[in-house]
């Protein structure tokens, strides 16, 4: 089923409960101003369908068709056809007459925005029209007191019912748009924060250290010959080994710490109110603790990891700078024999913390 159809369905199901309860609420107010006009059998026939069949036989017509979607917006016309029809039999009874048009209204403008309120409108008018035609052209100036309370119901509770199906989507949709942002800023496969999102942590904490004036320090890990890894034991065994990174990356960091995938065997961390020498000592730790790591499926298999390191300088003047440095320093860890972590000091000096 394609998304309209899906769509259709979920209008149809919000629909059903409004159009049921709406309806035969109208039924209430339309029978007590037609009444006094003592209408004919077949016009309490139609009345009474439309107030208690039409709302399930719109609902399986819009089910069981091809578009839903389009169904249902075929039955709203209905709908609003039908208002126009019974204010034209009431005779315009004010009160009766104003809360079916209100109600249609404020139905078809949550449903379909401006544009449904106009279409909605001219169907009204349509309905009015045939009503005309159907009817003795009369107007009853006056709602006597009875008719009075038999609007009662409908105006008070179908807005009420209608506000709550809108807050309901609103925050489904409120949900739903969470969901979306979490999933867009997620690397999938370790579930950490995907580059984009980690550079967006680091900007804030650029600007942070920059306002504070206080350290901290990001690293750049990147596993050693992860290419051979692949090559040799498979791409299952690499996603693996990136998985196991990335947990063990979760499990031995502070909860102030952020942690991301950079891309392909690459991760990023940052490390806030952290002095390099500690940064370089948890780094080192973390480097330790992942060669001697095993894997059941590869018990052959020994990773090991290259990390570099830079702390926060008042020098650097925007973050791509800082990065810039973790980056250098890593390098000078690759090409200096990896599986070590080189710090780069904020002169651009590097040191060698192991
Ligand atoms: P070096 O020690 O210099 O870092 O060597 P390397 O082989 O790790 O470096 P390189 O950047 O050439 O290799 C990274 C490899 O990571 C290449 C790419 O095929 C692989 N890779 C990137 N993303 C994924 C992934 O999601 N899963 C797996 N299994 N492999 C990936
Ligand atoms: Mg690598």
């Amino acid at each position: 089923m394609g998304k309209a159809g899906v769509k259709g369905f979920s209008l149809a199901r919000r629909l059903y409960t409004s159009r049921t309860l709406g309806l035969s609420l109208g039924l209430l107010c339309v029978s007590v101003a037609m009444y006094p006009l003592n209408p004919a059998p077949w016009v309490w026939g139609l009345m009474l369908f439309n107030g208690l069949l039409w709302p399930h036989l719109a609902y399986q017509w819009a089910r069981r068709s091809k578009a839903p979607y389009h169904a249902e917006h075929r039955n709203l016309l209905v709908d609003a056809f039908l208002g126009g029809f019974w204010v034209a039999a009431m005779q315009f009874n004010p009160l009766p007459s104003a809360t079916t048009i209100s109600m249609m209204a404020m139905n078809n403008v949550a449903i379909g925005g401006l544009r449904f309120l106009l279409v909605g409108s001219v169907a009204q008018m349509m309905g009015v029209g045939v009503g005309f035609l159907m009817f003795r052209l009369a107007f009853i100036p006056e709602t006597s007191q009875l008719q009075l309370y038999a609007c009662l119901p409908l105006m008070c509770l179908y807005p009420l019912a209608l506000g709550w199906i809108c807050f309901r989507q609103a925050h489904a949709l409120g949900r739903q748009k969470r969901e979306l942002l979490a999933l867009s800023r997620t690397d999938s496969l370790t579930s950490l924060l995907n580059h984009g999102a980690w550079k967006d942590q680091l900007e804030v904490e650029f600007q942070r250290c920059q306002r504070q004036q206080r350290g901290g320090a990001i690293a750049l890990i990147d596993i050693d010959h992860f290419k051979a890894i692949n090559d040799t034991y498979g791409h299952v065994a690499g996603d693996t080994v990136l998985r196991q990174l990335s947990k063990m990356l979760k499990q031995n960091l502070r909860a102030t710490d952020v942690a991301g995938r950079y891309g392909g065997d690459e991760f990023c961390v940052i490390l806030p109110n952290l002095p390099l020498a500690s940064a370089a000592a948890a780094m080192d730790a973390l480097r330790d603790r992942f060669a001697t790591l095993g894997y059941e499926q590869s018990p052959a298999l020994n990773v090991s990891l290259s990390i570099g390191l830079a702390a926060f300088s008042p020098a650097h003047t925007d973050a791509t700078l800082w990065l810039n440095d973790a980056d250098q320093a890593l390098y000078e860890a690759k090409t200096t024999g990896r599986n070590r972590v080189i710090c780069c000091c904020s002169q651009h000096e590097v040191l060698d913390s192991v």
